[in-house]
């Protein structure tokens, strides 16, 4: 089944915003086994979305189209679909009582444009609207089908996963349902997790391979068709024992969560704690870890001493080690170690994470740009410090010293 997405909006052909909608859709197609083959954005001009929707028609199977439900005179993507299909446009009973309501709460005189939201062609399927006023359109027309919704994020995308998506899913008739796996690896860049795989990729027809890469983060997620899980299990399993084999000690989760979840999750089952101080993630590694619901039982906090100062008064760091013409300075080996097992000393938890390096642009210290230590100290244990070599720009760098943190104790954590 072959998709093509249509974003209506002249504010975003004029750059003013974002078509953050089609890239929602896309990944969403891509969920439940549709495949994306196109991607327009129209303004709002009738004629150029009626001319849009029939060269969408020609050769895709699923047009999915989004903006312009809206009461105002610029919002026409009904009444364009509607004379396509040659159907009038008649009110959705339902959202019309929904609208007279919300009005009458307000206290507010109804506009007979309100009404607008409320209308659909008369042969087609009403997708609900639980998080605002328009209802979305599914109609067949000619063999492509086509789901209007929506321009408000907040609206399009509960409507496409409760009722579009289903909608859509019906419809691939005699097609079995998709399966997937996701591995999630840390510690290992996108290039050579592909080169670790590269036969089993370019050999895939099926279950299928797809590596995903974002900025310190790769995953791959392995896709059957099958009848029940059970047969898609018994192919997805022997493919993911065999990456398993191969990269075990880098695939952190068979789901799709962050390491820090990982971590939170790992640290709450032993009843352990985490303990951070940063210097050039810059609270990164706290904001991550404090991101998830519930991290307080794994995470004490962290301290963000940034400079020599604080990491002094607030860590014990000795200023002869941090500054003067024969210092190993802040970015060193020995201020990693001392960092994460001053945490130790002065805060109640089981694991003392630092982060210390050279963000860039320039380099500080006389030390190049993604120069990064990271120290990690056991209570009752052994204090390790990890020097890395760190690519990319300032953002990125932080972003992969938090990560290679996470990676580090992970590994810890899996013994
Ligand atoms: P409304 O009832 O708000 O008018 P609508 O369905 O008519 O909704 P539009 O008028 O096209 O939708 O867009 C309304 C708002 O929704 C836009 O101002 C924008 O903030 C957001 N929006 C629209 N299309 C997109 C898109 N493709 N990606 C991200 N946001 C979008
Ligand atoms: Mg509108």
């Amino acid at each position: 089944m072959k998709a093509e997405i249509i974003a209506v909006g002249t504010e975003l052909l004029m750059g003013q915003i974002v078509n953050t909608n089609a890239q929602y859709i896309a990944r969403a197609c891509a969920d439940i086994g549709v495949g994306v083959y196109y991607q327009t954005v129209v303004g709002d001009n009738p004629e150029r979305m009626m001319e849009t929707f029939r060269i969408a028609m020609s050769r895709a199977d699923v047009v999915i189209c989004t903006g312009g439900l809206g009461p105002t005179q610029d919002d026409l993507t009904k009444d364009v679909l509607a004379e396509l299909v040659r159907q009038k446009l008649v009110l959705h009973r339902p959202s019309m009582e929904k609208i007279e309501e919300l009005f009458r709460k307000r206290n507010m005189p109804m506009v007979e444009s309100n009404a607008r939201q409320a209308l659909m062609p008369e042969h087609s399927d009403p997708l609900q609207n639980d998080t605002g006023l328009a209802v979305g359109v599914a109609l067949t027309f000619e063999g492509t089908h086509f789901i209007l919704l929506p321009g408000p994020p907040k609206e399009m995308k509960p409507m496409f996963d409760r009722y579009a998506a289903p909608w859509i899913q019906s419809r691939l008739e005699g097609v079995q349902p998709l399966h997937s796996v996701m591995l999630k690896f840390a510690g290992i860049g996108e290039s050579l997790l592909e080169h670790e795989l590269i036969d089993l990729i370019k050999e895939q027809t099926d279950p299928t391979i797809a590596p995903y890469a974002k900025e310190g983060e790769v995953a791959i997620r392995l896709t059957t068709r099958a009848a029940t899980a059970a047969e898609a299990e018994s192919r997805l399993k022997p493919l993911e024992e065999e990456i398993r084999r191969r990269l075990g000690q880098h695939v952190y989760a068979s789901e799709d969560i962050t390491i820090e979840q990982q971590i939170v999750r790992m640290l709450k089952e032993r009843g352990q704690k985490l303990a951070v101080a940063e210097s050039c993630s810059g609270g990164l590694l706290s904001d991550m870890l404090t991101a998830i619901p519930g991290s307080s039982a794994a995470f004490a906090g962290g301290i963000v001493c940034y400079s020599n100062e604080l990491k002094h008064k607030l860590l014990g760091v000795p200023m002869e080690q941090l500054e003067g013409p024969s210092a190993l300075g802040a970015i060193s080996e020995q201020t990693a170690r001392t960092l994460a097992e001053q945490l130790l000393v002065r805060v109640t938890a089981d694991y003392g994470i630092s982060v210390t390096g050279v963000a860039g642009p320039d380099e500080s210290e006389g030390k190049p740009v993604g120069t990064v230590y990271v120290g990690l100290a056991v209570r009752g244990g052994q204090t390790t410090v990890f020097p890395l070599q760190l690519s990319g720009n300032r953002e990125s760098i932080k972003l992969r010293s938090a990560k290679s943190a996470l990676y580090q104790l992970w590994k810890l954590l899996k013994t």
